[in-house]
């Protein structure tokens, strides 16, 4: 049996980028994935059919409401629902193949199958059993349900069933407005769905800039998805085609029911951790069934490492890759690090949604004088020429420094807008030091300039 420095469990965007990066750093490395194909969650049942289904369904939105006005002519195009998800599991394909082109680039083994680690220092995958000096356990999460709704993928789905309904659903719920309902409702409202979301909050996407979370509820509601806030799913009754949920008014107690073909369950997801034999290792598990972790990723059971959904943190891709690389260079004797101060977090509807660090909320809550510049698409040129002018960008700095604190942008392009901020944070830069950045005309990029020169003499064109 082959002697490896490190076995990563878990192929998702934590588990395949840590296990690169130990191959870089000349770690002898393996990763165990028990699915068929590598990229965890995300590419397989998560952020990459979901945008492939977010990109196909705008366009259809685009022909339906923008062309005619730009003189394009002609009947909207119809929905072929089986072409729509072959072309959605073509780029699944294309980019979980992608992996495992660089795994062989990498020399690193693919350990096929569902591991376990019954020693620090051993990996069992079915009969074999591996040595590995460090072992990294990255596997990720799984939907989280709530009392009284039971999953069956078919009629009540999670982002999983949902993502190869056999049918568009005439009328779908979706419990819980968080990022996964309101990026899937986005795309079977413009399907045709009839899209109603019912959110035990008063706000959709807890812990979102306020001003975001009003401005995006008013747009997505005028795009036609209906909300029930303030509202606790209480049970949903399904049949094999259809379903009834219940839900509780949290103002008066009253309760309702809602008919539906389908219920997407967007309620949060859980650390997975099942058989993995963490228990038996006496692996520290939190009540809420993350691994604990010092600052470099490592368990209480030496060499025994965690990272992405199953430990602390925002459940985000990104994070886990950023875990991934930085918990490698601990492994291989470097200083790795993560700067969870800045972490972007983005929803990818239409409009986007973005943001990075901290939001005003939280800087009144710290007591901290801060300044904001604001910035309405309105005002950018690019936006306005492409329908895309509804939204703004917020950025806030330190009411004295002029340091950035944080950046909300719901408009076009937001989730890639958001970087020039991450990367002036990193940097410590000021609101001036972005204002007094060229950014080239026509750009959407422009508002952000413009919402820096707000928190100075002013922008140009408010
Ligand atoms: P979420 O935590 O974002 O939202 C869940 C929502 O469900 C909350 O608003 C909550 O108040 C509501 N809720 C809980 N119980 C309820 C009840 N009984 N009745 C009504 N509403 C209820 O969870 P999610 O959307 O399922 O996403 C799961 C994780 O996956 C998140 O951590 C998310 O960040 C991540 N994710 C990220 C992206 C992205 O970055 N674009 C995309 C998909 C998923």
């Amino acid at each position: 049996m082959a002697q490896y420095d490190v076995i990563v469990i878990g192929a998702g965007p934590g588990g395949y980028v840590a296990a690169i990066r130990c191959a870089q750093l000349g770690l002898k490395t393996a990763c165990v994935e028990g699915r068929d194909t590598l990229g965890g969650t995300c590419l397989n049942v998560g952020c990459i059919p979901s945008k492939a289904l977010l990109h196909a369904s705008h366009q259809l939105h685009e022909a339906e409401h923008n062309f005619a006005k730009m003189g394009l002519k002609g009947k909207s195009p119809s929905v072929d629902w089986k072409q729509m998800l072959a072309y959605k599991d073509d780029v699944v394909a294309g980019n979980t193949k992608g992996i495992e082109f660089l795994f062989k680039k990498n020399k690193i083994d693919w350990i096929k199958g569902w591991a376990s680690i019954p020693a620090a220092g051993k990996v069992q995958v079915g009969d074999e059993v591996h040595d590995a000096k460090n072992i990294i356990v990255a596997t990720g999460s799984e939907a989280a349900s709530i009392p009284g709704v039971e999953i069956d993928e078919k009629v009540v789905v999670s982002s999983t069933g949902a993502l190869e309904l056999p049918k568009v659903p005439k009328k779908l719920v979706v419990i819980g407005a968080g990022v996964i309902g309101l990026e899937l409702g986005s795309v079977y409202k413009r399907l045709g769905s009839e899209v109603t979301v019912v959110e035990f909050l008063d706000q959709i996407t807890p812990g979102m800039d306020a001003e975001v979370q009003k401005t995006f509820q008013r747009m997505l509601k005028k795009q036609g998805l209906d909300f029930i806030m303030g509202a606790a799913v209480q049970k949903v009754d399904a049949t094999k085609t259809k379903a009834k949920v219940t839900y509780k008014l949290r103002k008066d107690e009253s309760e309702a029911t809602l008919d539906a073909d389908v219920v997407l369950v967007a309620t949060g997801r859980k650390p997975f951790t099942d058989q993995l034999g963490l228990e038996a290792l006496g692996v520290d598990i939190s009540p809420r069934g993350q691994i604990k972790t010092d600052g470099h990723w490592q368990t209480n059971v030496k060499g025994i490492y965690a990272i992405g959904d199953v430990i602390d943190g925002p459940m985000l891709a990104h994070k886990a890759e950023d875990e991934g690389m930085a918990c490698a260079e601990v492994v291989a004797g470097k200083a790795g690090h993560v700067n969870y101060d800045v972490i972007p977090g983005v929803i990818y509807t239409a409009p986007e949604v973005a943001s990075v660090g901290k939001t005003e909320d939280q800087l009144k809550e710290e007591g901290r004088a801060y300044k904001v510049g604001k910035f309405s698409f309105m005002g950018n040129a690019r936006a306005k020429a492409v329908f895309q002018g509804e939204g703004f960008v917020k950025l806030l700095a330190d009411a004295e420094t002029d340091r950035v604190l944080g950046c909300h942008i719901i408009g076009p392009s937001a989730g890639d807008l958001i970087h020039e901020i991450c990367v002036a944070m990193e940097f410590g830069a000021s609101a001036e030091d972005v204002a007094l950045t060229c950014h080239a005309h026509p750009t959407f990029s422009e508002a952000v300039r413009e919402a820096a020169l707000a928190c100075g003499d002013g922008a140009i064109h408010a």
